[in-house]
């Protein structure tokens, strides 16, 4: 699984998180590093809430108030990047400086999957040019069902209620 990101990255990302708290005179407070930690510390997509929930796992946790603003000066320090899915919240991931990537959304649990397809981004350069369109960036999600969810799914249930 992709859950375990390489130490020596998690590693360089958090020394660049308490240089940059340094270089613009934010305190490195417990809480602002532990939430950075859950962040960066794993290659998952969280939402707010999910950094919430992990934090208190971790006897560390921290206000609402507190893990969004700590969001915020990680979004600021470029190490980490805001998703908006549709969901009506917001997932975060660690940036490090992975290509441009697409996602696969489970709408049944939420997991959210990664891929990356250089065929995807030629079409889209020559779907732009086909257009008369000077393409700068795109984004895709594609949304649907997972292989555990659609393997765990009752049959009966797609059926039910129609
Ligand atoms: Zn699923
Ligand atoms: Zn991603």
């Amino acid at each position: 699984m992709s859950d375990a990101p390489d130490s020596a990255a998690v590693a360089a990302d958090r020394a660049a998180f308490r240089e940059f708290l340094r270089d613009h005179n934010l305190p490195a407070t417990s809480q602002r590093l532990a939430i950075a930690d859950v962040v960066l510390g794993t290659d998952r997509h969280l939402s707010a809430e999910e950094v919430a929930t992990e934090l208190r796992a971790r006897g560390a946790a921290a206000g609402t108030a507190t893990v969004y603003r700590t969001l915020e000066v990680l979004l600021r320090s470029g190490l980490v990047v805001e998703r908006d899915f549709g969901e009506g919240f917001k997932r975060y991931e660690a940036a490090r400086g992975v290509p441009h990537h697409e996602h696969l959304l489970c709408t049944n649990c939420g997991r959210v999957t990664e891929f990356r397809d250089e065929r995807l981004e030629r079409m889209t350069t020559l779907l732009a040019e086909a257009h008369d369109f000077s393409r700068q960036r795109h984004r895709l999600v594609i949304y649907g069902l997972c292989g555990d969810c659609r393997r765990t799914a009752r049959p009966a249930s797609a059926s039910a209620g129609r």
